[in-house]
């Protein structure tokens, strides 16, 4: 038996509004070049000046990632030839990364594993390679646009600690949220924002050595990863099995075809010929200033994930669920402030009906037009018996497509539970009168048919009336 371990690289653009070394805008939809200058192009005599507020973000991650913040570090060049890069060199953190020696702890299928992170380090993104027509081979001619061109980014780079390809999906889904907990970046995928690479080889289970190592290119979703990373370990393993040995090479996901190909052999690392950046100076990272940052950092997302369970006493699922984003967090614990009730009713129905709604119609918690005082006070509204469990679903999906309070909506509808006994003593015997071969057999002993009356009952009052006074009623009357 194989085992496989598997290390990521990911890079994420900071949410700065300009460049790392410029005050370009980092905006992402402008027009080709629009967003350039003498720096970020890298002309002759231009020189660098630090964006401080990229430096906070990288404080700020390092802390949250458990890692240890470099006092000083500074920037080197790493000295490359391609047409997305018009310097020829790329200001990266080689030798001193920000940060280093961190960890973050990943729950996969109820376990908690821990992955190590070897360190974070300040760098900035390269143009964009635009191909007219299609794919790098295919392509008449190539465009660049170079607005990508020196927005900061940070790479995180994690110990070869993960065993399986879920774990790796774990692994991302984990850092991105604490990504956007911290709001460092925006992490979108699709717009480049947040992009990853992974390495992976096998050993042999037990084993502690490393295998060959085989990197895998174009992951453009974390499914792509968890995918190409089985694929990968039945190939390696087959490979093995069969007598042969893995290659050290790069390969690239085949999304259409669920396979991956390769790309190019790697023989030999590539010799960048990095050298200290000489047009900046060194970073002093002041001990004072990580402190500073340390009291901005947001409650993190497994904190948090425990804190609902030990203070609403919620089962693991729900609390993984309602943390999983920070405004998801925040609206359950701003509705459980409102509602006396049990905090579980909150989370059944943020989980249950508004999870549900969103993504039906595609909205985001920040889009929701349900205020958690109006869920908590629909809640109430139920509690008091003022509406059942039942129809406040309908209310609520007023709610959530008209933003109007539940009382309005009640009120509006004509949706107040029916409670006044003599005219539900009304319906409930018009629906004896209607049924009376039912009636007999509950009066013969056959129980559970009353169920059936009761739904009738409801349904006459289009689910208005209070089911629990409708079972006491009929019960009344057929005892008679
Ligand atoms: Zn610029």
């Amino acid at each position: 038996m194989f085992e496989p371990v598997i290390g990521i690289e990911v890079h994420v653009q900071l949410k700065t509004e300009s460049k790392l070394f410029c005050p370009c805008s980092t905006r992402f939809d402008a027009p080709p070049n629009s967003n350039t200058c003498p720096v970020c192009l890298g002309l002759p005599g231009a020189l660098p000046v630090l964006n401080k507020k990229a430096i906070e973000y990288g404080i700020k991650t390092s802390l949250a990632l458990n890692c240890r913040v470099t006092e000083s570090s500074r920037f080197d060049r790493k000295n490359y030839f391609y047409p997305d890069l018009s310097k020829n060199y790329q200001i990266t953190q080689n030798a001193f990364p920000i940060g280093a020696d961190g960890y973050i702890d990943v729950v996969v299928d109820g376990t908690e594993r821990r992955v190590r992170i070897k360190r974070v380090h300040l760098e900035e993104d390269a143009g964009k390679s635009v191909h007219e027509g299609g794919t790098i081979t295919g392509a008449a001619y190539s465009l660049e646009d170079y607005n990508r061109a020196g927005v900061p980014l940070l790479e995180i780079v994690s110990e070869p600690d993960i065993r399986s390809p879920k774990e790796a999906y774990e692994y991302l889904l984990m850092l991105r949220r604490i990504l956007l907990y911290l709001g460092v970046s925006d992490c979108k995928m699709e717009e480049g924002s947040l992009r990853c690479d992974v390495n992976i080889s096998i050993r042999p289970k037990g084993s502690d050595k490393f295998g060959t190592q085989v990197e895998l290119k174009n992951l453009n979703s974390f499914r792509a990863v968890e995918r190409s990373l089985e694929y990968e370990v039945r190939r390696q393993s087959d490979v093995v099995a069969n007598g042969g040995e893995v290659v050290r090479e790069t390969r690239h996901w085949d999304e259409a075809s669920q396979v991956t190909v390769s790309m190019r052999l790697k023989e030999r690392a590539e010799d960048y010929r990095y050298f200290p950046e000489p047009d900046l100076p060194k970073l002093k990272i002041e001990k004072a200033w990580v402190e500073e940052v340390k009291t901005t950092l947001p409650e993190l997302p497994g904190a948090r994930r425990m804190r609902f369970i030990s203070d609403y006493e919620l089962p693991q699922y729900d609390a993984a669920l309602l943390t999983d984003t920070r405004e998801l967090a925040d609206y359950f614990e701003a509705a459980v402030r409102e509602y006396d009730g049990s905090a579980k009713t909150v989370s059944n129905w943020i989980m249950g009906e508004l999870l549900r709604l969103m993504n039906a119609t595609g909205t985001e918690i920040g889009e929701v037009k349900v205020s958690p005082g109006d869920l908590a006070d629909m809640l109430k509204m139920i509690d008091k018996g003022t509406i059942s469990g039942k129809i406040a679903k309908t209310v609520f999906e007023e709610m959530f497509a008209e933003g109007k309070s539940p009382e309005v909506i009640v009120k509006e509808k004509g949706l107040v539970q029916i409670a006044d006994e003599d005219e539900l003593l009304r319906i409930v015997d018009q629906v004896i009168g209607e049924n009376q071969e039912v009636a007999d057999e509950i009066k013969a002993g056959k129980d559970k048919a009353i169920g059936f009356l009761v739904g009738q009952v409801m349904k006459l009052t289009r689910g208005r009336a209070n089911p629990k006074m409708v079972n006491e009623l009929l019960r009344q009357r057929l005892s008679q």
